[in-house]
């Protein structure tokens, strides 16, 4: 937890008044909110001959956490690949899924039956006989894939990019490119719908061409980027593109853990009549058996049975799979890391520990970048880097405010647009801006009372402008530290 003005004043006595002054003084701008490090926190108390001794708290889910991290690796092997579809409305991402899973070798075992449990496996029988296994998270689309990194949860190692032939690079396109890179995840092209008349060796270059001017350079041009053609309806390029993936997977030397207890996150959660809470999860490392006890955000509890994505009982299951599991009594959220633990008891205390840090969550949040702190947090040395999610309301202008903002950069400290587009701005901005520490940059937009309503709760800086000088004014005189502070 940061210390806050607030929680230092409540925390000495001094007023916050005092404590702002007074660090006003040695050049820092703070708001009764702001977070400061544990020596400004210590240097401010000393003024009132205060000794401030500082605890780092530790709840019973960081203990086991940080154990996880800690713990001897027993049988760690190459695991296989998440992936997330993502691309514009329309070009294919739903039928690309339901295709894929069409050619799982494991679901004719089990006599075609799926089962729709937030994820799913699909092993096929590689071109050189070998088996080839990859794991997609079965909710489709940016929003999805940047709420849960949003919530920390980055459970994706390869995005699949779906890109309709007939349509080519569309906003959505953009948004999902631009998604995927502020994530660090490598895109692979499903150029989708190949199967139409318009799909023309020209309409393909073109798409190429857009593509590459958005930074994914395709392979047959001479770049990085793996561009399979697919057709959702016919069936073609499927199987490449899951060896793609698999190959992928292999550069990026994926490895987990297959032994010792289990930990994953939860995809998402739900109540079943007669099941009580069951939560959908992804293993990420070790083994879960029937019986384990199991500490899953909030929740906790005994599995007492586990059922795979094609509807089967399981009794132990270890990395990349995606499960249904039951005998929790409460319900997760989406994101939210498991643990198994050696007794029931551990895993109610951590559970418990849990809600109790969700009740001040407040405090417990991370500190937001804003223009108004953006300064402190350089000086203290947390980032190098303003991130902007710009949104202008033509395309001249966006191009126009990147090039000047990106300009704004010195030795020191960088300006990077991490997304500019046309148009309003939308929940999905916010949401960019919360999972990458970034701000919002409105040019001749606004934003609805509901995106507000967002940016507020995720403390989302969000700055509306219309005229360039302004933009780049406030911009340069946060970066020295030199704003006004708002209210
Ligand atoms: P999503 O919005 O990206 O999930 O797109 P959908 O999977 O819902 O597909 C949108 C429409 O495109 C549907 O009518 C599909 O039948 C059609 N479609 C998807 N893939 C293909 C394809 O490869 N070829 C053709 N001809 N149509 C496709």
């Amino acid at each position: 937890e940061p210390i806050t003005i607030k929680s230092l004043s409540s925390a000495t006595g001094i007023k916050t008044a005092d404590i702002i002054k007074y660090l006003f003084k040695q050049g820092v701008m703070a708001t009764i909110n702001s977070a400061i490090d544990t020596e400004a926190a210590m240097e401010v108390a000393l003024e009132y001959d205060i000794e401030l001794e500082v605890r780092e708290q530790q709840t019973a889910i960081d203990k086991l956490k940080e154990a996880f991290d800690k713990r001897e690796r027993i049988d760690v092997r190459p695991r296989p690949p998440v992936a997330t579809v993502l691309g514009h409305v329309d070009h294919g991402k739903t039928s690309l899924l339901d295709r894929i899973r069409k050619e799982d070798v494991a679901a004719h075992e089990a006599g075609g039956i799926t089962q729709h449990i937030g994820a799913y496996r699909v092993t096929i029988e590689g071109s050189e006989g070998a088996e080839k296994t990859v794991v997609f998270l079965d909710t489709p689309g940016h929003e999805a894939f940047t709420s849960m990194r949003a919530r920390g949860a980055n459970m994706t190692d390869l995005v699949v990019l779906v890109v309709a032939a007939d349509d080519g690079v569309m906003p959505q396109t953009i948004e999902s490119i631009n998604h995927a890179k502020a994530a660090g995840v490598p895109i692979i092209v499903a150029l989708n719908k190949i199967d139409v008349p318009q799909a023309t060796s020209d309409n393909i270059q073109k798409i190429y061409g857009q593509l590459a001017e958005h930074g994914l350079n395709p392979v047959e041009w001479g770049g990085e980027t793996e561009v399979i053609k697919t057709s959702a309806e016919k069936g073609t390029g499927v199987t490449d593109l899951l060896e793609v993936l698999d190959y992928q997977a292999e550069l990026l030397e994926l490895t987990a853990d297959f032994g010792g207890p289990a930990a994953g996150r939860v995809i998402e959660a739900e109540m079943q009549p007669g099941r009580g809470s069951v939560a959908r999860v992804l293993v990420q490392s070790g083994q879960i058996k029937v019986g384990d006890f199991i500490v899953i955000g909030r929740a906790y509890g005994r599995v007492r049975d586990m059922t795979d994505d094609h509807g089967r009982q399981v009794l132990e299951a270890g990395p990349a799979t995606p499960l249904e599991i039951s005998g929790i009594d409460d319900l997760p959220d989406a994101g939210d890391g498991f643990y198994i633990t050696t007794t029931l008891q551990a895993a109610e205390q951590a559970a418990s520990q849990f809600r109790e840090v969700e009740r001040h969550q407040q405090l417990a949040s991370k500190t937001k970048v804003t223009l108004d702190n953006f300064a402190d947090q350089l000086k203290a040395g947390k980032t190098r880097e303003l991130r902007v999610v710009l949104k202008a309301d033509v395309q001249g202008s966006a191009d126009v405010l990147r090039e000047s903002l990106e300009k704004l950069g010195n030795n020191e400290v960088t300006v990077r647009v991490i997304h500019s587009a046309v148009g309003g701005i939308t929940e999905s901005d916010v949401l960019l801006a919360d999972a990458s520490e970034a701000i919002v940059i409105g040019f001749h937009v606004i934003a609805t009372p509901t995106v507000r309503e967002i940016a507020e709760e995720r403390e989302v800086d969000i700055r509306l402008h219309r005229v360039i000088y302004d933009v780049t004014e406030e911009v340069t005189k946060a970066l020295e530290g030199m704003l006004e502070p708002e209210r």
